[in-house]
């Protein structure tokens, strides 16, 4: 579910002057702060869906997906050519190359 962002039209109350909101697309906007019920309204920015992006997307996005798989072992699951598809602690040499994202 997206996540909204609402300001208070007046004073900000415990949840700060803007506060963030996860609502269905289908919930309507809030006219009221849910804490104080004063008027808020609805900032245009969508700070974050949760619908994440395929690991291939990342990676063509220039990111490095780790997942945890144990105990001091991670799996890039975003490997590059070259890449070790797992990290392991204390092995450095497992640790993927930044520089040749970078190049
Ligand atoms: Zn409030």
């Amino acid at each position: 579910m997206p996540i909204y962002e609402y300001e208070h039209m007046a004073e900000g109350c415990e949840w700060g002057k803007r506060f963030e909101i996860q609502q269905s697309i289908k919930d309507s906007q809030l006219k009221k702060c849910p804490e104080c019920k004063k008027p808020v309204k609805r900032n245009l920015s969508l700070v974050g869906i949760s619908v994440g992006k395929s690991n291939a997307e990342l990676r063509d996005l220039g990111f490095t997906k780790l997942v945890r798989r144990d105990d001091g072992v991670y799996e890039n699951v975003t490997a590059r050519k070259g890449d070790s598809r797992y990290m392991e602690r204390d092995k450095p040499e497992t640790i993927p190359d930044v520089s040749k994202i970078i190049k």
